[in-house]
């Protein structure tokens, strides 16, 4: 072989379809069928242009060759350019929230009772919206449209976790404090979190904003006031499996749901624990018993962004993840936040989730400046109303969302050149569309949890 526009063409060639077969047969595992067909249909489209080009005459494989160095070229520089800059900052809210306006808060509210007079006497414009979802069958019932005996039952049963842990969320602090080094502590804080179960674990100094105003739920009286008393919060995810989410609005999605909150629930309440018998104050914030808004104490702990659909984005597994907390006044050392203005931008151009979300919650504006923070707002209103039309939590945002690929490496390149151009980004949002679909179906659940039921 002595034609060197030849060896560039076998190369570049065999290259693009080894890449499309290795992500035809990873998107097979993930249940990608699209993607999976699409991906293959391409790598055989593109053996066959390989062997068509080598039988051309040499002058046309060397024009060939250089329209490809050319084509290469023009990538280079587009990628390099500074498209899609999103400003980092303006950010941070000037407000605490108040629990007790929150929709987990007002769905507990008995009509009849001295605290539901008082919250529509002061909010009369949330009564309508929460009188419409307090008719309806409600989450996990029986009566709702995707009601599954057996993955209802199994979400019952990881939400006893939480809810037997909500009195463990504090304690007793060891009278003696053991001395360490705010490096020895976080370093070790960290490696137990992720040991006991956590994805990613990061610090942040807390904040005013962090902590709600007043008690809405959980342990406590409702409606005291809270005191920002701790000076660092841990932060820590916990993966959503792949395969449950992307059944998303089906029953599946509400069984993963259930069982994250549970592992985050046990693995916060531990880590509280532990730090108490060092001698420091902590306290677990749990499902059902938080006193700080998790996704912005995640976001300034530097584990990701608050993206379009209200959550954190994290750069590894998008929103695919659940959060726990741990507020404490043991010495740590502070990660965030950690600007991630690439998140931003891909969140302002995609709009996925919004298309996607059946009540029309996710907004498909720029971030607007809410209590002095720029940020997406979704109605949650809507998004609760429709959860207790259907009975689960829904989901659907979060499994059609591009971030949410799982953690291997054809989509961790992909994640890498998002994060570092704003051609990329377009460029994979449109091949995201191509591959998996602009409004893909829900993917089907794994074999097990597709039994068949004998009253069906
Ligand atoms: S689907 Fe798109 S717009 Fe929505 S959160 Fe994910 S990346 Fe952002
Ligand atoms: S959970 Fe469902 S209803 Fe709620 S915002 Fe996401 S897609 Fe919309």
């Amino acid at each position: 072989m002595d034609n060197w526009s030849t060896v560039i063409l076998i190369t570049a060639g065999l290259f693009a379809v080894a890449g499309l077969a290795v992500f035809a047969l990873q998107s097979r595992r993930e249940g990608e069928r699209r993607a999976a067909r699409r991906s293959a249909g391409l790598a055989v489209l593109g053996l066959a242009l390989l062997a068509l080009a080598l039988v051309l005459p040499p002058a046309v494989q060397t024009v060939l060759a250089l329209l490809l160095g050319v084509g290469v070229a023009l990538a280079a520089l587009l990628v390099s350019l500074p498209i899609g800059h999103v400003a980092a900052g303006h950010d941070t809210p000037q407000d605490r929230v108040d629990e007790r306006e929150t929709m987990f808060a007002r769905a507990r509210l008995k009509p009849g009772s001295p605290e539901y007079a008082a919250y529509y006497t002061h909010h009369p414009e949330h009564q309508a919206i929460d009188e419409r979802i307090r008719a309806l069958p409600g989450l996990l019932s029986p009566s709702s449209p995707k009601a599954h005996p057996l993955h209802f039952a199994a979400a019952e049963a990881s939400f006893l976790i939480p809810g037997a842990l909500r009195e463990w969320v504090d304690g007793p602090v060891a009278a003696d404090a053991l001395t360490l080094t705010p490096d020895a502590a976080t370093t070790y804080l960290k490696g137990l979190t992720r040991y006991y179960g956590a994805r990613t674990a990061g610090i942040a100094a807390l904040q005013p904003y962090h902590v709600y105003s007043h008690v809405g739920r959980g342990s406590g009286e409702y409606g005291a006031p809270l005191t920002v008393d701790d000076r660092y919060a841990l932060a820590f995810t916990v993966e959503m499996a792949h395969a449950l989410v992307g059944a998303a609005p089906d029953a599946p999605t509400v069984l993963e749901t259930a069982k994250e909150y549970a592992v985050a629930a046990q693995i916060a309440v531990q880590l509280a624990a532990f730090i108490r018998a060092l001698g420091y104050t902590a306290r677990a914030h749990i499902d059902g018993n938080y006193r700080v808004i998790a996704p912005l104490v995640a976001r300034d702990a530097g584990l990701g962004e608050i993206g379009r659909m209200g959550l954190l984005m994290t750069p590894q597994l998008g929103p695919r993840v659940r959060l726990g907390v741990v507020t404490t006044d043991m010495p740590l050392v502070v990660d965030g936040p950690t600007p991630r203005p690439d998140i931003l931008d891909f969140c302002r151009v995609c709009k996925k989730c919004a298309e996607n979300c059946p009540s029309r919650a996710i907004p498909f504006d720029d971030r607007q400046e809410i209590d002095g923070a720029l940020r997406w707002q979704i109605d949650s209103g809507r998004c609760f109303h429709y959860w207790n039309v259907i009975g689960t939590d829904c989901g659907r945002c979060m499994s059609v969302c591009p971030y949410a690929h799982p953690d291997t490496l054809p989509h961790n390149v992909v994640r890498w050149a998002s994060r570092h151009s704003g051609f990329a980004r377009r460029v994979v949002l449109r091949l995201d569309d191509l591959f998996y679909g602009r409004q893909p179906p829900p993917r089907p659940a794994p074999t097990w949890t597709t039994v068949d039921l004998a009253d069906k």
